[in-house]
């Protein structure tokens, strides 16, 4: 059980292995942390071995790192009208989770993919078809978890509606999966919540009782936004200086339920002290909302 204190961490490298990831972590006061298992850019990676997986484990509880979630990879497209790419999507991804659950993650974290040239429908059951395939052998020790996204150009996620669409397909058919969802608060703006507003916050959080439900919210991607509200464009923004500025995380931060979920940031990482930095950012915009709960 969590007592007092912001769940924070930030996406770290693995050049270098993963338990660099986890050292780095450790080295910018990060309690939470998010990975790839390898780069995200390649379609066939080596992946980490049992012994590697196992000393990440070893680590992770040495240092107390309360929440991993591993991000997939950029390349598969769960959401494709083309057969091929989608069943190596869904193979890269099969693997993909293992490894995830060799290094004891607690999350899965995907984006719902791009429809191309096919109906929001078909995209949609696509993705919830692949869900359901991830789980042929068992429901995966990891959480599956869905996210937003900016929903610029074809891409789903960009609607509640839509995550809420899949994971309904996906559960429908496995008995005993939960998945999860994630808000990226950059993508969240993009898409069309004005969070540097209270209404724009009672609005998202109302969006996510109405379709998913609160409960599955299991974490926040923190990132501020380059670009303007509405925009549709994802461009990730260090806490405070991009579109969304502290006003708006101050507004996110008073939620009760945002405040207790991981938030891990994805900023940019100019120079060694930003990720320390967006961290203080973060827990200075916890604690000065104390007082603000609702
Ligand atoms: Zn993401
Ligand atoms: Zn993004």
């Amino acid at each position: 059980m969590h007592t007092g204190g912001l769940l924070v961490g930030a996406h770290m490298s693995v050049a270098g292995g993963l338990e660099h990831a986890i050292t780095a972590a450790v080295a910018c006061g990060f309690n939470c942390m998010q990975l790839f298992t390898h780069s995200p850019r390649v379609w066939e990676a080596v992946l980490a071995n049992g012994e590697e997986c196992e000393h990440f484990r070893m680590l992770r509880r040495a240092h107390r790192i309360r929440f991993v979630s591993v991000h997939a990879p950029y390349l598969p497209n769960l959401a494709t009208p083309d057969d091929k790419l989608w069943e190596r999507s869904l193979a890269t991804i099969r693997r993909d989770v293992k490894v995830s659950e060799a290094i004891g993650a607690d999350v899965y974290v995907m984006h719902p993919g791009s429809r191309k040239g096919s109906s929001v429908k078909e995209a949609v059951r696509r993705v919830g078809e692949a869900l359901k395939q991830l789980c042929e052998g068992g429901v995966p020790k990891v959480q599956l978890v869905l996210e937003t996204t900016s929903g610029g150009g074809t891409m789903l996620g960009g609607r509640l509606e839509e995550l809420a669409e899949i994971i309904t397909i996906a559960e429908g058919s496995v008995p005993g999966l939960r998945c999860g969802v994630c808000i990226d608060t950059a993508h969240v703006f993009a898409a069309g919540w004005d969070v540097r507003r209270a209404t724009g916050v009672a609005s998202l959080m109302e969006g996510l009782r109405g379709t998913v439900g609160v409960n599955r919210l299991r974490m926040v991607h923190a990132n501020d936004s380059m670009h303007g509200h509405g925009t549709g464009r994802d461009q990730h923004a260090h806490i405070g200086i991009g579109k969304i500025g502290l006003e708006g995380f101050r507004e996110l931060m008073k939620v009760a339920l945002l405040r207790r979920v991981p938030w891990i940031l994805e900023t940019p990482k100019d120079d060694e002290g930003a990720d320390v930095r967006n961290r203080m950012a973060l827990e200075r915009v916890y604690h000065s909302t104390r007082r603000h709960v609702r």
